[in-house]
């Protein structure tokens, strides 16, 4: 569908805007550190060259004990001028930055802010397991006047609008529902009590602020927890909210302790449209809305549904920072989809210690404050291996000014990403492929297939990177590993080898977990499973009987997996009742099966199929026989580090060479 509303101007309030397309709220795990200011302006700036029409910050605490890592606070003064300076670079880029005011209420915790957490009632989170302090009547009256006071500060500072930050489970959402608001007073005791704060803050910074200056109120349209607020009692707090004044609802799904995805590859995109269309039609001002809006087409489908008047995706503006422009300049085809990995994101931020916001498929978000330098001189570049790391640190060379061939041994490009674009909900990593193969050709780096240079072909060139990635390890010593039932990951992944009927995967890690995930989806018996399998000549009727076993060494399985994308996982493997075998190693594979132990039981689990997940190796390392003959060569990604498969870190060493050459 090409975009039409989507590039119509548009008003929240007093606020003109050049089109549809805003950039929602991500925190950066950066703000509030004057080392990083720099860093955080450059990053926002990237974003406005690349059109967003207004840009949200990430959450900003207006209270120090709702803040947390890496967060600014406006009980700073720092922060507060950090803030206002940052408001002043977007300005005179001629972007649009709303500020975004926050509470985390118990999704705060004291390790982080050294203060025990708020909430409207004493009830632990799952997230945090923390219990929180119920809020005094003076305690409400404080923050009342502290999203007051921050709405004041973002007018004067310069920010071209605010966002209260009212869904995601936090302090305001908190006190919205009833599983979280048991409260005896006026903020509490059925929904008019519930809702009454968050009405009285919107009131109170009109007051403040006057009419003129644009106020969203980010609402929660579906809590996604059991027994929270109704859909009629959400509806009802839509429209009090506009009345207390709001200029525009952006509409959020799900807390952080839902047991609903909301952001993963799983969830179908677009799927939460319908939720933010139920408020639209109960308000009439305009409706913003995020969750799964990765591409034009379906964020213009919303649109012409009339599910929302904005839509405000945040990672998709990790992965292309110039994501709106290409959307207005209709160049669909160089657009850098985000694949709702999380893995450089939201796994980053909610990991243990937290670590800066970067983005997998961009390995230059993060990094904006830095150039990419062209090149001195001319350089001669060779690239060996077009997996994600090779046209990475192909694109960068040629992007620099460098004359660039890269050798792919396979007859496509792709290597791992191709095989992972297999995996159920991973299926957008072949746009990552599409991407790479057109920047490539715009480029003008010349692509030879099939092609595996040797050392004398390689010392034409100047420079040579070495991308060559891994292939599955097979453990030699284990028996019956050269048996017929037995593949690898790869060989299955590829379509080389047709599906047994009782298969055991041997290999609980995160290529394991995700295999089995695979087998599952593809042995249920759906329309397009059955062409998958028609067209392959096999049999589409899989008996009920047919058998997925996972054996996993660790206790904990997918366990190189991000937070983010675990549970979820888990969660399907069980749905789609794969049997997983917890502490297991396998010791023996016969013609009928594998032998099981974990040290007190040894088990024979039947099988006409084994796929290997045992880990990989490089194909080529800097210390082995053909690496020796390269001893100029930059070596990235799996070519230097096989042990754990981390794409991420493949195209941003493939990016780093590329700029070092
Ligand atoms: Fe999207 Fe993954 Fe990049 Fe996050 S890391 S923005 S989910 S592609």
């Amino acid at each position: 569908m090409e975009p039409s509303l989507l590039l119509r101007p548009g008003r929240i309030g007093s606020l003109e805007l050049k089109h549809r397309i805003l950039m929602g709220a991500m925190h950066l795990e950066i703000e509030g550190r004057r080392d990083k200011l720099p860093q955080l302006i450059a990053f926002y700036r990237e974003r406005v060259r690349g059109g967003a029409a207004l840009i949200v910050t990430g959450n900003v605490a207006v209270l120090p004990e709702g803040g947390g890592h890496g967060m600014f606070c406006l009980a700073e003064p720092d922060h507060r001028a950090q803030l206002a300076e940052l408001a002043e670079a977007i300005r005179a880029e001629g972007g649009l930055l709303a500020l975004q005011l926050a509470h985390r209420g118990r999704y705060a915790t004291s390790a982080e802010t050294g203060m025990t957490p708020w909430a409207p009632s004493p009830i632990a989170s799952r997230l945090t397991k923390e219990t929180p302090a119920e809020m005094t009547a003076s305690d409400i009256a404080k923050l009342k006047e502290a999203f007051i006071d921050g709405a004041a500060f973002a007018a004067s500072a310069g920010f071209a609008a605010i966002e209260i930050m009212g869904s995601e489970g936090y302090l305001l959402n908190e006190f919205v529902s009833p599983l979280t608001n048991r409260r005896a007073d006026e903020y509490g005791q059925g929904h008019a009590g519930r809702m009454k704060l968050c009405l009285e803050i919107v009131e109170g910074i009109r007051q403040r602020v006057g009419t003129e200056y644009p106020v969203i109120y980010r609402m929660s349209g579906d809590d996604c927890m059991e027994g929270s607020t109704t859909r009629e009692e959400t509806l009802t707090f839509a429209r009090e909210l506009e009345r207390s004044g709001v200029d525009a609802l952006n509409v959020g799904i799900g807390w952080h302790e839902s047991a609903i995805p909301t952001v993963g590859a799983i969830v179908p995109p677009g799927a939460f449209g319908p939720v933010a269309g139920a408020v639209r039609a109960a308000v009439s001002v305009p409706v913003i809305g995020a969750n799964r809006i990765h591409t034009p087409e379906v964020a213009e489908e919303l649109l012409v549904r009339g599910d929302l008047d904005f839509v405000a995706p945040a990672r998709p503006w990790l992965a292309d920072s110039a994501f709106a422009r290409k959307i207005i300049e209709a160049d669909r085809e160089a657009l850098n989809q985000c694949v709702s990995c999380n893995q450089a994101c939201l796994d980053h931020t909610l990991g243990r210690p937290p670590k800066p916001v970067g983005c997998l498929v961009n390995p230059r978000t993060g990094r904006e404050a830095e150039d990419v330098p062209a090149a001195d001189k001319r350089l001669s570049v060779a690239v060996v291996g077009g997996g994600v790391a090779g046209m990475q640190a192909a694109k960068t060379a040629a992007e620099r000014g460098h004359q660039v061939v890269l050798f792919e041994a396979a007859d496509r490009l792709g290597g791992q990403f191709l095989l992972a674009s297999r995996i159920p909900g991973k299926e957008t990593f072949r746009e990552t492929i599409r991407y790479f193969r057109v920047a490539l050709q715009r480029l003008g780096v010349e692509v030879r297939l099939n092609s595996a240079p040797d050392e004398k072909e390689l010392a034409a060139f100047d420079r040579v990177v070495m991308a060559t990635g891994v292939r599955p390890y097979v453990p030699e010593a284990l028996e019956g590993a050269d048996l017929p039932l037995v593949c690898t990951y790869a060989e299955l992944l590829s379509g080389a080898r047709p599906f047994g009927r009782n298969i055991v995967v041997i290999g609980g890690g995160g290529i394991g977990s995700d295999v089995a995930h695979y087998l599952a989806e593809k042995i249920r018996l759906r329309p397009e499973v059955e062409t998958f399998f028609a067209e392959r000549g096999q049999d589409a009727q899989r008996p009920a009987e047919s058998r997925i076993t996972l054996v996993s060494r660790s206790e904990k399985v997918a366990k190189g997996v991000g937070p983010t994308s675990r549970w979820v996982l888990l969660g399907e493997l069980k749905r789609r009742d794969v049997r997983v075998m917890k502490g297991y190693r396998c010791s023996a594979i016969t013609a009928e099966g594998v032998w099981v132990e974990n040290g007190e039981d040894k088990q024979f689990v039947p099988a006409d199929q084994v796929v290997l997940c045992t880990g990989q190796r490089s194909r080529i390392a800097p210390d082995d026989e053909f690496g020796d003959k390269l001893p100029e060569a930059s070596w990235v990604g799996g070519a230097i580090d096989a042990a754990e498969l981390n794409a991420a870190r493949a195209i941003r060493q493939a990016y780093e060479a590329a700029i070092e050459l």
